[in-house]
């Protein structure tokens, strides 16, 4: 069935809400409450707590409840506009956030763009930062008091390996090496599956997973700072719809700043209270400003007969349709002029299209002898691509795209597919659901070079 369980005690925090609400659940750091107006909507309320080591140390931080939303439902906000399925409505309050009522998944999900932390435990081999191309992401069981239903375990939160053709999910010690261990226990399918198609949502989960490491990745460069891992967890709506639930907040990720840790980690290393809820300000401060850009691709024809649509397909791929149906920041604007017959309305309509969205780039797509793309890129400091649109039957055109005078840095691209292509890797420079797209496709083909 899918309610999740409801303790019917009613509590009231202290909170700005008014409202009072049975309690779903009570985390280390986070209370769930059902809402009174709407069954399926839950209010998540973070609480000052901070644990570290399965709750072996503990603290509390004054602030850190109200620094825990903030993070969260800024992380949350980017990933919604992004077109990941969050389940994040809006805040409520500076502790609190409405989100869809959700069925937890019983796994906590890893990725991990560097190995630190547990990761170097299980293949001492590695350095510290050793980079992985490729994400990894990795399965954890999630269990308390070192049981599964009947099951003893040997450690709480094992790693999990899910053998599909076996149908067993094999759980190991996280915290020893990989290489000679064996799994301590070998549980079957039906034994921790919810619903007998709960495999099949892993694809998916990984997919979210990646998609959300990929955008928070960039957030995080554009802020000059460096997201190495972080856990995510996952949850079903009454209606069986995925999505990315829970919170992800300053604990939930590990974040470089200068080489080093500005999150929980400081914590685990035994950092003085008062410097970690100094980074907790400084993070919360940080996620204040991840958002996606306002960006424009300008696809300038010299003629109503130059057919753009190979081009115009070829963006639409990347921007946003294809992240879930969100609408995404980028607009393509498609501007008609011959540069050759007139030069002056032409170049007004550029100034005028770049003063409205400054952060766009040109991709000229033009049918005979192409002088618009140099002369555009000659007159603008936004990036031109030019695509000498009859090169087929008219070979020689391509030089006057390519042998341009000096302060004309317009780039030649042949193909429509890969002068959208390009233009999007210029504009995923700056933002993270392009970046986040293009990366993921890049993925699918790289390969680490650690054995695992
Ligand atoms: O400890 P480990 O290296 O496996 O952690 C990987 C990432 O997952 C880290 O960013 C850590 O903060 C996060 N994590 C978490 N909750 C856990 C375990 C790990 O948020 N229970």
């Amino acid at each position: 069935m899918f309610q999740p369980e409801i303790k019917r005690t009613s509590v009231t925090q202290k909170t700005n809400l008014s409202f009072e609400g049975d309690l779903i659940a009570e985390g280390k750091t986070k209370i769930i409450f059902a809402t009174k107006k709407d069954p399926d909507k839950v209010h998540i309320l973070s609480k000052d707590d901070i644990t570290a080591g399965d709750g072996a140390k503990h603290d509390l931080i004054e602030g850190k409840a109200t620094l825990a939303t903030r993070t969260t439902c800024n992380v949350f906000r980017l990933l919604k506009a992004s077109g990941i399925p969050v389940a994040f409505d809006e805040q409520i309050d500076e502790k609190t956030f409405l989100a869809p009522l959700c069925k937890m998944l019983p796994y906590e999900v890893v990725i991990r763009r560097e190995a630190h932390g547990s990761y170097l435990k299980r293949m001492p081999g590695l350095t510290k930062g050793h980079l992985f191309p490729k994400l990894l992401i990795e399965f954890f069981l999630k269990t308390n008091g070192k049981m599964w239903k009947e099951h003893k375990l040997l450690c709480d939160d094992p790693f999990m390996e899910h053998s599909e053709a076996a149908g067993t999910i094999s759980l190991f010690e996280p915290s020893k090496p990989f290489y000679g261990q064996q799994p301590f226990l070998v549980l079957k399918e039906n034994e921790v599956f919810a619903a007998a198609d709960e495999s099949k949502r892993f694809e998916e989960i990984r997919k979210i997973a990646r998609r959300t490491f990929l955008i928070l990745e960039k957030a995080w460069q554009l802020e000059g700072r460096t997201l190495v891992d972080f856990k995510v967890e996952f949850g079903l709506t009454k209606n069986g719809a995925l999505l990315l639930a829970d919170v992800i907040d300053n604990d939930s990720w590990r974040v470089l700043e200068n080489g080093a840790y500005i999150d929980k980690q400081a914590y685990r290393d035994g950092g003085k209270l008062d410097d970690v809820a100094a980074k907790y300000r400084h993070v919360a401060g940080i996620t204040d400003r991840f958002r996606l850009p306002v960006q424009q691709v300008i696809l300038w024809r010299g003629s109503e007969k130059d057919d753009v649509t190979s081009l115009v397909t070829a963006l639409n791929q990347w921007s946003g349709n294809a992240s879930g149906g969100n609408k995404s920041a980028l607009t393509i604007h498609t501007a008609t002029c011959s540069i050759h017959k007139e030069p002056v309305r032409g170049l007004n309509e550029l100034h005028r299209l770049v003063q409205q969205v400054p952060d766009t780039v040109v991709i000229a797509f033009i049918g005979r002898s192409n002088g618009a793309g140099p002369t555009l890129s000659a007159c603008t400091t936004v990036p031109v691509i030019t695509v000498p649109a009859s090169f087929k039957d008219f070979p020689e055109d391509v030089w006057s795209s390519l042998r341009t005078p000096s302060n004309v840095p317009v780039t030649t691209v042949l193909e429509p597919s890969n002068a959208a292509m390009a233009a999007i890797e210029i504009l995923a420079l700056r933002n993270p659901q392009l970046y986040m797209l293009l990366r993921e496709q890049l993925e699918e083909r790289l390969v680490n070079m650690t054995v695992l």
